[in-house]
């Protein structure tokens, strides 16, 4: 499954993340799908359902957000948003568009706690 291989690509950056910054638990991550990303956000919820188990995301929900599709005519100039199933300008009509957003698959945000201060004092 595509989208499993997708979500471990995740977790390995969630988890470097998560250690970069001294965090031992994940608590929430959230994500931008776009809708020409070529990943079904309800396979990819799913899919994490099992890649977040034993990792530092375990208690974490995952948020998608979808996003928009934004095109820019190429004849117009005009930009705006556009449908999966007709990219075409929103002005004019024109199908000669260029993409600007809506094939992202992006980590927007992680919240992560239970970051050890750092004295070197011991137990
Ligand atoms: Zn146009």
């Amino acid at each position: 499954m595509h989208e499993m291989s997708i979500c471990q690509a995740l977790m390995d950056q969630v988890e470097r993340i998560a250690k970069e910054q001294g965090a031992s638990r994940v608590d929430s991550i959230v994500l931008s799908v776009g809708p020409l990303s070529g990943v079904e956000p309800v396979l990819l919820s799913r899919a994490y359902e099992v890649a977040r188990l034993q990792t530092v995301a375990e208690n974490a929900p995952l948020e998608i957000e979808t996003g928009a599709i934004v095109v820019e005519c190429r004849s117009c100039g005009a930009s705006g948003e556009a449908q999966v199933n007709r990219l075409v300008c929103p002005s004019c009509g024109n199908w000669q568009v260029n993409l600007v957003k809506g094939d992202e698959l992006l980590l927007l945000r992680l919240e992560v706690s239970g970051i050890e201060a750092n004295t070197g004092v011991g137990e």
